[in-house]
């Protein structure tokens, strides 16, 4: 049988609810037996989104953020959406050092550090109508063979 798995969660966009929603995305994501790297690099990816959403997206306005996460075999898959201002030009986001808000000591680094951290990461924006990031992990990349022998 294959491993398939699935949670979602809503919150508001409090930054108090940023280290909820890390610490419940590492959770449901130690089913599939990851190392403590693994589990950080999604808790920092997550962080990120996260930030985004509350700072960005809602720009500090108190609205619902949300996640879901999908397990299939070994992929680890974390979507984390608002309904807030989107984003004109993702591409342009996305460039490491680009921010839009400089002036509150933000480095334009959320982004490079989801790519660093993922393994891929796709974002899906609309102006006025919000913004959505699907950031994947293979979680266990060069341990199967161990799992298998151990069999
Ligand atoms: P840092 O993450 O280093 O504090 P930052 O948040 O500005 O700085 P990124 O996370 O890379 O940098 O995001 C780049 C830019 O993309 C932001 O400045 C913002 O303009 C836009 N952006 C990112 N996420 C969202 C979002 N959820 N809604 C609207 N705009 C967003
Ligand atoms: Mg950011």
């Amino acid at each position: 049988m294959r491993h398939t798995n699935e949670m979602e969660i809503r919150f508001e966009s409090r930054s108090e609810n940023e280290g909820f929603a890390r610490v419940a995305v590492a959770s449901f994501m130690t089913q599939l037996n990851p190392t403590v790297e693994e589990v950080a690099d999604v808790k920092t990816a997550v962080s990120e989104a996260v930030t985004n959403a509350i700072i960005h997206g809602y720009e500090n306005e108190i609205h619902k953020v949300s996640i879901r996460c999908t397990i299939f075999e070994n992929v680890f898959t974390v979507e984390v959406c608002d309904k807030g201002k989107g984003i004109e030009n993702v591409q342009e986001a996305m460039q490491p050092m680009y921010t839009t808000k400089p002036e509150q000591d933000r480095s334009g680094m959320g982004f490079a550090f989801m790519e660093a951290f993922m393994d891929s990461v796709e974002v899906e924006s609309e102006p006025g109508k919000g913004t959505r990031v699907k950031m994947k992990k293979t979680v266990g990349k060069g341990r199967e063979i161990w799992t298998t022998r151990s069999l």
